[in-house]
């Protein structure tokens, strides 16, 4: 497994955090610039949280449909290595129930934004996904999620 050379291993590394960062970005920026203010990536809490707002003890995922096994039509089963790939996202999915137990025993409240509720044609306008992040945050809720809707 270990056969890159350092340089291609962290170009790839950086390639795959790009990728993983756009939903996360829109929510991000959109919230900056509506005045909210937050740490990114926290490492020293559970599951190293996209967003911290200490202020508001909330907590934002912006978890990937396929690497978090939502339930939804951007989860697709690959064709090869099936089991592999199953496996894998159960792995990620019993981590992420973990992480979210872990951090409401902390204190802390949770909002989990998945990637359908931004990309692809369950989307929700990105205004729409801003007020509900804001209604969160000034709400008492322990846990919530925002995902896209299901239109036939
Ligand atoms: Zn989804």
């Amino acid at each position: 497994m270990d056969v890159l050379t350092p340089q291609q291993r962290q170009k790839n590394m950086r390639s795959i955090r790009g990728r993983k960062t756009k939903p996360e970005r829109i929510i991000a920026l959109g919230l900056h610039s509506r005045g909210y203010r937050y740490r990114l990536n926290v490492k020293s809490l559970q599951g190293s949280p996209d967003l911290v707002f200490r202020k508001h003890h909330a907590i934002i995922f912006v978890h990937g449909c396929f690497w978090h096994g939502h339930d939804c039509h951007l989860f697709k089963v690959p064709a090869t290595r099936t089991k592999f790939w199953l496996e894998k996202v159960d792995t990620n999915k019993c981590r992420d129930l973990r992480n979210v137990q872990n951090l409401l025993n902390q204190g802390w409240r949770i909002l989990i934004v998945w990637e359908c509720a931004l990309r692809g044609r369950s989307r929700l306008p990105n205004h729409a996904v801003m007020q509900q992040c804001e209604v969160f945050l000034h709400s008492d809720t322990k846990l919530a999620e925002i995902k896209g809707v299901k239109n036939s």
